[in-house]
């Protein structure tokens, strides 16, 4: 969650987060011994990487004080959330479990800046020739 979220964290429950392997890599690294990638990684039928969900909410999500516990080195597609890609629409969208993504892009240069990085992310990863 971000930092503007003021007690939300909607989207780290049941979140179904995709994750890349550099996502992977820069969590496992710094936390160094204490952390294993088994510890909040999951495989989809689809067999692409996401985090795992832990009592029904992110792994790395604090109940307590609805905060994320490595906000500063957060997965890619955390950072561009609420703004995600719709593959049946084939275009970026505002999930609608985000009550005010306005703050998070209040115009629509913005929107459609970090879409092109979400696309260009995704064709990055292998599960983009499914999405589309
Ligand atoms: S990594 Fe952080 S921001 Fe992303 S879903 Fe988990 S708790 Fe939320
Ligand atoms: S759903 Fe939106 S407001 Fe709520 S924690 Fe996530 S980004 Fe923040």
């Amino acid at each position: 969650m971000k930092n503007r979220c003021e007690d939300c964290g909607n989207c780290c429950i049941e979140t179904e987060m995709i994750l890349s392997d550099q996502d992977i890599e820069v969590i496992v690294s710094s936390h160094k011994t204490t952390l294993r990638k088994t510890d909040f990684v999951q495989k989809t039928e689809d067999n692409f990487y996401q985090l795992k969900n832990i009592n029904g909410h992110c792994f790395f999500f604090d109940g307590e004080t609805k905060l994320c516990k490595i906000y500063e080195i957060r997965p890619q597609g955390c950072r561009f959330y609420p703004l995600i890609y719709d593959s049946d629409k084939n275009s970026c969208v505002f999930d609608s479990e985000c009550p005010r993504p306005e703050i998070f892009y209040p115009n629509k240069n913005i929107v459609r800046k970090t879409c092109k990085k979400i696309i260009s992310f995704l064709e990055n990863q292998v599960v983009f020739s499914k999405l589309r």
